[in-house]
């Protein structure tokens, strides 16, 4: 098969180089790869990854597809035996259609750059994963990925307008016309969107854009306690005045952070921190006094006005520092994902705090307080069996509290390898199996992907 591969696509488009293999191997979860890989191939258009899905589907070869590998579930972790589409080498930005207000991209393509691009045509890409500068537009589309102003904007899905995807057998299909409304037929769009490269290969990407908008500024805000950022951020949410980014720290955060780089000027006596920004072109001044206002009126402490780039840039970039922060108080941390609806945050966070107290390890918690979407990490020594033991137990029980608090165990990351049980207990046998169903349809020998996600 590698042979037909190599004659079709070119020696250099199939490397079975061990340390190449080993490097394609693993996405950023630490999750242990599923088996050996066959063989990386990097196919450069529609025609050859097309070709390559229906060699393997004549041989039943499983392939997993790949973007930049900065997945934080083990989605693009190989499996035995198969081939690892590198995706990568597909980065054309195709067309920018400043009338339609589309932009049409190869899922290779990184999604700073589809940014950069079309921010050069007066015009916005929304969707603005932490990872944008490495990630590719087809792994933010293969999951669904959020960011900081999903509040404002949505997530990924909610700019796909329609998609090229190879299917298993190796069949080209367009989802659906590019038009803003289009409503002939399942929304198969969506149904591709997130589907962790489970039930195709997406080979092009139609994106809805914005016109371009105003400079980002805002407020940071130190509160006593979480129930009063919370009340905040509620009713900032239930405002006018609606953020282009809503972000938390708890104070257990806010301490690591400043322990571990205390350049980045947070307040060291918040026992919670809110990051409120606006992007209005037009009221931003009205935005940034509202937003002090409802600080005020909820006890704030402190509260700072951003009202250059530079300091903005600064807060993101403190924001983005919890996981190493919080990594940095014991060796290691676990990272969670959960997403709650916005109402039971407050509770969620209690529980957090006592389910802290009771396994005794730290639990820090920061995220985006807007969406429900927060990310709690757990530390622990890895040098200690036990508390590496206790931890893992943690983690679980911070999955089973999302879901009893009508929640989810992953908002933005996905499942991959490593939540799979967590997802069976979420959503329960009939709708995993309906799933499952449908992932027979779309690939009935099951070589997509396999034991990814389903
Ligand atoms: C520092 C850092 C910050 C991050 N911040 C965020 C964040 O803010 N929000 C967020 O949601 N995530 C975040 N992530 C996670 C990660 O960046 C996203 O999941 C991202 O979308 C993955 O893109 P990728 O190109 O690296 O895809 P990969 O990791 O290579 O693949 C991810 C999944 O997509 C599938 N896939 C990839 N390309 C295709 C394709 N063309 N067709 C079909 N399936 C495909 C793979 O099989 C796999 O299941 C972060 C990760 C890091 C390391």
């Amino acid at each position: 098969m590698l042979t037909q591969l190599r004659e079709s696509l070119g020696e250099q488009a199939v490397v079975v180089d061990p340390d190449v293999l080993a490097a394609r191997s693993h996405d950023r979860s630490g999750a242990p790869a599923a088996g050996t890989p066959l063989a990386v191939v990097r196919p450069t258009s529609t025609e050859q990854v097309s070709l390559v899905m229906r060699t393997a589907h004549a041989r039943g070869v499983p392939v997993v597809p790949q973007g930049a590998l900065t997945g934080l579930a083990g989605g693009a972790d190989a499996v035995e035996g198969a081939i690892l589409l590198d995706l990568t080498a597909m980065n054309r930005i195709v067309r920018i259609d400043p009338i339609d207000l589309v932009a049409v991209a190869q899922p290779g393509v990184i999604t700073a750059d589809l940014a950069t691009t079309v921010a050069e045509h007066g015009l916005f890409y929304a969707p603005d994963p932490a990872s944008a500068s490495e990630s590719t537009l087809g792994g933010n589309v293969a999951t669904n990925a959020g960011g900081m102003r999903c509040v404002k904007y949505g997530v990924t899905r909610d700019a796909v307008r329609s998609l090229e995807v190879v299917l298993a057998d190796g069949d080209v299909v367009r989802t659906s016309p590019p038009t803003v409304k289009a409503v002939g037929g399942l929304d198969l769009t969506s149904l591709l969107v997130g589907s962790e490269g489970t039930l195709g290969v997406i080979t092009e990407i139609t994106v809805g854009l914005l016109p371009a908008p105003g400079p980002v500024r805002g407020i940071t805000a130190s509160f006593g306690s979480n129930q009063a950022a919370l009340d905040a951020a509620n009713e900032i949410m239930v405002g006018p005045h609606r953020p282009s980014t809503l972000e938390f720290m708890d104070g257990a955060v806010i301490a690591a952070i400043i322990a571990y780089d205390s350049s980045v000027g947070l307040p060291d006596d918040a026992k919670a921190w809110l990051l409120v920004l606006t992007d209005s072109l037009t009221g931003a001044a009205e935005d940034v006094a509202a937003y002090a206002e409802v600080a005020r009126h909820h006890g704030a402490v402190r509260i700072d006005v951003a009202d250059d780039p530079e300091r903005v840039d600064d807060l993101l970039r403190a924001r983005r520092l919890l996981n190493v922060a919080m990594h940095d108080l014991r060796g290691d941390g676990l990272n969670e994902d959960v997403a709650v609806p916005r109402g039971k945050l407050a509770e969620l966070l209690v529980r957090l705090a006592e389910l802290s107290e009771r396994v005794g390890l730290p639990i820090g918690t920061a995220g985006h307080v807007g969406d429900g979407n927060l990310h709690p990490v757990v530390c622990f020594d890895p040098n200690d069996p036990g508390e590496t033991r206790i931890a893992h137990q943690t983690h679980e029980a911070i999955l089973r509290l999302a879901n009893e608090l009508g929640g989810t165990v992953t908002g933005e990351h996905g499942i991959g390898l490593e939540k799979l049980s967590a997802v069976d207990a979420e959503l329960g046998p009939r709708l995993r199996g309906l799933q499952r169903g449908i992932k027979d349809v779309l690939d009935p020998a099951g070589i997509l992907n396999p034991g990814k996600k389903l």
